[in-house]
């Protein structure tokens, strides 16, 4: 059997002539092992401090990233923290318009005699919330809108009822047709003709013969022409049930049929019919009776 043989290196060291030679062996395989250790070491230790730099920078790199990001974050929030408090100062300035068209409602309803609306609302935050307390969000924004709606239709509304009240406006007969004095008022007076009294369904205004005679409101002529009594009268139909009736006239101006507005010259008052002398007999009659003249002529002017 043969055995293998170990290979070893001799290290001799030569000192000076007066010392011995000395010599070493080293096992070679013993020397290769060591190189291939401290080579992997060595390896394994650059490895190990590349990849270590890599990754811390890396790290920065994601550190850097996300500071940026929460910077962005952070003035995105405060931008967005803007616009709500300017949404929020939207939504109580919408709310006070809303309170403010209430108001002019209101202030319209008195102007032309209409009773008010709900005076329940007027803004949302009357019920729903404190004053100034109105925040900005999906509640609040269906609210303010449910509320302009509704205003928007108590305003067609109004329209509607504004119009026909202008319209009554318009058509009582709340104008005097002449101004002079009243010789003889509304209600049972003493027969100027004789002794016994009578009943008078009208107001005399004394004038002059030849003073124009004003419709009192708007309406349609329905009679123009002479009546017992009446002389050449002037009927017009002013709606609502309301008519106005001017006696005594010299001359008249309209036609049956003819509109009239308030102040239209219709007639020249006179002395015809029966009369003690000129004068308008200015009668007003709701559903054919006749009524005292200045509960309409108060509403007037
Ligand atoms: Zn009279």
């Amino acid at each position: 059997m043969k055995k293998k043989r170990e290979k070893y290196l001799n290290i001799m060291i030569i000192p000076d002539s007066t010392q011995q030679i000395k010599s070493f062996k080293i096992s070679i395989p013993l020397i290769k092992t060591v190189a291939i250790v401290t080579f992997s070491i060595i390896v394994a230790a650059t490895t190990s401090l590349v990849y270590f730099g890599k990754t811390t920078a890396y790290l920065y790199t994601i550190i850097a990233e996300k500071d940026e990001k929460i910077a962005q974050l952070t003035f995105i929030k405060e931008e967005q923290d803007k616009k709500i408090a300017t949404l929020n100062k939207n939504a109580q300035l919408v709310n006070e318009k809303i309170k403010g068209l209430n108001e002019l409602e209101e202030k319209v309803r008195r102007m032309v005699g209409l009773s008010t609306s709900n005076p329940s609302r007027g803004g949302i935050s009357r019920e729903v919330r404190s004053e100034g307390d109105i925040s900005y969000d999906s509640e609040t924004t269906s609210e303010l809108v449910s509320e302009i709606d509704q205003k928007t239709q108590d305003l067609q509304d109004l329209i509607s009822k504004v119009a026909a009240r202008l319209d009554y406006l318009e058509s009582i007969p709340s104008s005097y047709p002449v101004y002079g004095t009243i010789t003889s008022p509304f209600g049972t007076r003493k027969n100027p003709f004789g002794y016994s009294y009578e009943f008078h369904p009208g107001i005399d205004i004394s004038v002059p013969i030849g003073t124009p005679v004003k419709a009192a409101g708007k309406g349609v002529v329905t009679y123009a022409g002479w009546l017992a009594g009446y002389g050449k009268v002037v009927i017009i139909d002013h709606g609502y049930g309301i008519e106005s009736v001017y006696g005594h006239n010299s001359q008249i101006l309209v036609k049956v049929g003819q509109s009239v507005k308030r102040g239209d010259i219709i007639a020249k008052s006179g002395n015809t019919g029966r009369s003690t002398g000129p004068h308008v007999h200015f009668e007003v009659r709701v559903n054919g009776n006749p009524v005292n003249p200045t509960k309409y002529l108060a509403k007037g002017n």
